[in-house]
């Protein structure tokens, strides 16, 4: 929601603006990103961060969701888009469910001007919740398509639901 608030922001104040997702993911339609409160801004899925290079010389704003599925060059071109002056509003997960850093993400956090982390709430205890715990026994990394097999928890809840498996 804060990302898509960005975004639309940009949008009221007739900025030219290019959102991408990897193509990974298949939750929502093809051709739209969809936040959970259903306000939606359309984008174009790319499999490889290069292709948003290619970007029309007008843009001013790209828009990148779902970031930690784009591998590890994700952060080199938004490293370049920012230098040729393009503002770049990614959103994407921190961490992993094990709790370990997601693909390019430390990399881009630790170049970013601005880094704003929004919590979910512990569905345990009701604390600020920073781990997505996974409730299927798979250990794949990317499971989409299928509802309610994260839950948000806190530090604490999360470590006790892990030390319990
Ligand atoms: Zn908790």
């Amino acid at each position: 929601e804060e990302w898509i608030r960005r975004l639309k922001r940009a949008q009221f104040a007739n900025q030219k603006i290019q959102i991408f997702k990897p193509t990974i993911d298949k939750r929502y339609s093809d051709m739209n990103v969809v936040s959970h409160d259903s306000h939606s801004i359309s984008c174009t899925p790319i499999k490889t961060p290069s292709r948003m290079l290619n970007i029309a010389e007008d843009v001013q704003v790209v828009g990148i969701d779902e970031a930690q599925f784009f591998d590890e060059s994700l952060v080199e071109v938004c490293q370049t888009l920012a230098n040729r002056g393009v503002r770049v509003i990614v959103a994407g997960l921190d961490t992993d469910y094990l709790g370990k850093p997601f693909g390019p993400m430390p990399g881009l956090l630790a170049i970013a001007e601005d880094v704003q982390k929004v919590h979910a709430i512990c569905v345990k205890c009701g604390g600020l919740a920073n781990h997505s715990h996974r409730l299927s026994s798979s250990k794949k990394l990317v499971v989409l398509g299928e509802k309610d097999v994260y839950e948000p928890l806190c530090r604490q809840c999360y470590n006790k639901a892990v030390s319990e498996e």
